[in-house]
């Protein structure tokens, strides 16, 4: 009997594995199409004055609907992206799109606001990234600080390049933040070495606000380092008004998060335009 349940436990094992790597296998030739296909689109997840409850920018989160797969997230498709370097041409065209949409909001007389573009580590280390930024910044007549490129803090310093690479994109005026700020393995040694103007700081954080002993203390500290070292704070992930009243007592003032706002289509953001909400223009920094 025991034999037997050993050899069922076994199977399911198998079966699971060969599920997981044929998802792969799918999603991996399904990915190489998407762009040619235009199944690829972004979204905008604005962010918001935790005071004056004005939108002060917003981050483009790509999505992909595929015909045979249905949605697919980012989170599982991107670090397939990066396996098969899918992602350089991904990524060109997150630069391209986003711009150009900033470029047709200014066009219509929308409002500009300050864009975060998330960047992959194998995307920012290719040796035309910098052109291809400076050239579609260009192509569409949008000034670097509108844009900000959100990198993570595995992108550490170990690297030799990476620092100059960084210096250079931040000579060129556009800013750069370190996205899920805390859950890396070099966070402190990250503020000390990279040139970046923002910490993003993780939503993990805004849970353990609600359930860990130091939750709250720990997420205090964070902001105020990132104060001392005169670092704009953003905090992701606010899900509920305590979340909002908390992070005001801690004195944190830009946060984003599905209390405020889950990531909009670009017709929706036109919604928020025409409706006249409260924007931030010209706001300096976060
Ligand atoms: P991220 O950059 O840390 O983005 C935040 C993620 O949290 C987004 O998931 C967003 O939809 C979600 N989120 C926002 N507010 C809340 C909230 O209040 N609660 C919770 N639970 N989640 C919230 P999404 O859009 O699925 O993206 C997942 C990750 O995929 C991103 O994490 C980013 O690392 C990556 N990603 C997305 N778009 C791009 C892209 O254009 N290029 C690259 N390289 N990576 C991207
Ligand atoms: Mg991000
Ligand atoms: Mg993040
Ligand atoms: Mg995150």
């Amino acid at each position: 009997h025991i034999k037997q349940q050993g050899k069922n436990s076994y199977q399911f094992y198998n079966d699971e594995v060969k599920a997981i790597f044929e998802r792969k296998v799918l999603l991996e030739k399904e990915l190489k199409k998407a762009l040619q296909n235009e199944e690829l689109y972004l979204t905008y997840q604005p962010k918001f004055d935790l005071t004056t409850h004005e939108m002060v920018g917003y981050e483009a989160l790509i999505r992909w609907n595929n015909p045979h797969l249905g949605q697919v997230s980012p989170a599982e498709f991107i670090p397939l992206a990066e396996e098969t370097s899918l992602i350089v041409e991904i990524g060109e065209w997150v630069i391209e799109n986003v711009l150009q949409q900033l470029s047709h909001w200014k066009q219509k007389g929308h409002p500009l606001l300050k864009v975060s573009i998330n960047i992959s580590n194998i995307q920012i280390k290719h040796e035309q990234f910098l052109d291809t930024l400076t050239f579609y910044m260009q192509e569409h007549n949008i000034a670097p600080p509108y844009i900000e490129l959100e990198i993570t803090e595995s992108l550490t310093s170990d690297d030799k390049k990476t620092i100059p690479l960084l210096e250079a994109i931040k000579s060129h005026g556009v800013g750069l933040s370190i996205d899920d700020f805390g859950t890396g393995y070099s966070s402190l040694h990250a503020l000390n070495h990279l040139p970046i103007d923002t910490l993003k700081i993780d939503r993990s954080f805004v849970k353990d606000m609600e359930t860990t002993k130091y939750g709250t203390d720990i997420l205090k500290s964070m902001i105020d380092i990132g104060k001392n070292l005169k670092l704009d704070i953003i905090v992701e992930g606010i899900e509920k008004e305590e979340h909002v009243l908390l992070l005001k007592k801690l004195g944190c003032r830009t946060a984003q998060g599905y209390y405020f706002s889950k990531p909009l289509l670009p017709s929706e953001i036109e919604e928020y335009f025409l409706k006249k909400m409260p924007v931030a223009v010209n706001r300096p920094s976060h």
